[in-house]
């Protein structure tokens, strides 16, 4: 049984925390920033000491490819993203970079040659910590992003992520290059850390992931009419946040009456104009909802349609923007077999699980077999500093990965001394 190098793959993450805007308190690593310049040098570098051929798409995915003994053949894809959350820990994303980085190295050390060509992918701007969204580099990869959409996409100085990422010498008019299709990808495969409880809890070594949740992101504006806190009756007060919250209230309450333990998040509120001495003429909040099943989700959709068009009332009007719809996406049933009798192989405790969190493999799923496997996070936490996977839990995922790599490969010993 092949091993992975638990000694490696701690050098692998701990060099990679080294690129953070914010030393001392995690890792802050925005899309196409000095310190993403310097991660990039970084992956570039040990992807071609690993014998791979390295390139980056013209929006700055990188690739590191180990050639296939079939031409032309489609690429099984490994990695995840490189880009953090401001004060974010060293493993969300980089586990999954780190993985591919892990599994070319044992390909080189035991001679593996793979038949289908074996590519390691680090990707930008997963969290949309920098132009908001979310799984950018990936919904590029998909071609679902337009140069117009890169132009009109902006970080919090106002430059666009056209102009950002022409800076490190990419080229959004040139988006349609870095297109992938299921032409000339075989499978996809990723690796996560968990960032829930559920596997620590369980006392299990890897989570394979049967499906992504769908999520939905809308925004509630709410217009009122302001006037001074002092002399304005209550009686004729058109005041925003009044009507606000008769639906902020009642939220929580639709999520939980459905049965599939659907979820509701309102995270983010603006109080305008925000005076202690002023009544509110607007207030805008936006709703996350997630669930694993779509019909749950447009079913709490339409609760708070009703919702906000029962609020209407003299001075007060209300309006719903949608922000995100992603359908729940499945992940490959083939891979998840081959995952599930990986871990039996390897003695490794697993459990099937559903993401709640969105991933990269979510958008490769539309287009190509994909996989996705979790490995422990130190009580369930991450998008923090203390965010923590132990070298050994990670070692473990990685050979999973690594078993199912050689078989969605096809990858032999590169002597021909296989019948001894
Ligand atoms: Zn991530």
């Amino acid at each position: 049984m092949i091993k992975a190098n638990k000694h490696r793959i701690q050098t692998y993450i701990e060099s990679l925390a080294r690129f953070t805007a914010t030393p001392g308190n995690g890792t802050t690593r925005l899309s196409y920033s000095k310190e993403d310049a310097a991660a990039r040098r970084y992956i570039k570098q040990e992807m071609a000491n690993l014998g791979l051929s390295v390139r980056e798409d013209a929006v700055g995915n990188i690739y590191g490819k180990l050639e296939g003994a079939l031409k032309n053949a489609p690429a099984v894809i490994i990695g995840s993203h490189f880009d953090s959350v401001p004060n974010g820990g060293s493993f969300d994303g980089p586990a999954g970079i780190i993985a591919g980085l892990e599994v070319a190295a044992l390909f080189q050390e035991y001679g593996l040659e793979p038949q289908y060509p074996l590519e390691v992918i680090a990707m930008i701007e997963e969290e949309g910590s920098r132009f908001g969204g979310g799984v950018l580099g990936s919904r590029m990869i998909a071609g679902q992003i337009t140069p117009a959409d890169l132009y009109e996409m902006k970080d919090s100085i106002g430059l666009s992520a056209a102009a950002a990422m022409e800076k490190l010498g990419f080229n959004a008019a040139d988006i349609c290059s870095a297109r992938r299709t299921g032409n000339d990808v075989k499978a996809f495969l990723e690796l996560h850390i968990e960032q829930g409880p559920l596997l620590e809890e369980g006392a299990q070594d890897v989570g394979i992931v049967q499906m992504i949740v769908g999520m939905t992101e809308i925004r509630i504006t709410v217009r009122g009419r302001s006037g001074h806190a002092g002399t304005t009756p209550m009686e004729g007060r058109a005041d925003a946040l009044a009507a606000a919250v008769s639906i902020l209230n009642e939220l929580p309450g639709i999520a939980s009456d459905e049965s599939d333990l659907p979820v509701l998040t309102v995270g983010k509120l603006d109080v305008l104009p925000n005076g202690a001495n002023v009544i509110p003429n607007q207030v805008v909040f936006t709703v996350d909802i997630r669930s694993a099943n779509s019909d749950t989700i447009k079913r709490i959709l339409r609760k708070i349609d009703k919702l906000v068009a029962d609020a209407e009332r003299p001075g007060i009007s209300l309006s719903i923007d949608e922000l995100l719809y992603a359908e729940p996406v499945e992940m490959s049933a083939n891979i998840q077999s081959l995952l599930i009798g990986n871990c039996e192989k390897l003695g490794l405790r697993y459990r099937k699980m559903v993401s709640g969190a969105g991933h990269d493999a979510m958008i490769f799923a539309g287009f190509t077999d994909t996989g996705l496997i979790f490995v422990p996070s130190k009580d369930g936490i991450s998008h923090t500093p203390e965010e923590w996977t132990d070298y050994a839990q990670l070692q473990k995922g990685i050979e999973v990965a690594f078993e199912t790599i050689v078989q969605l490969t096809e990858a032999k010993e590169k002597s021909s001394n296989t019948e001894m």
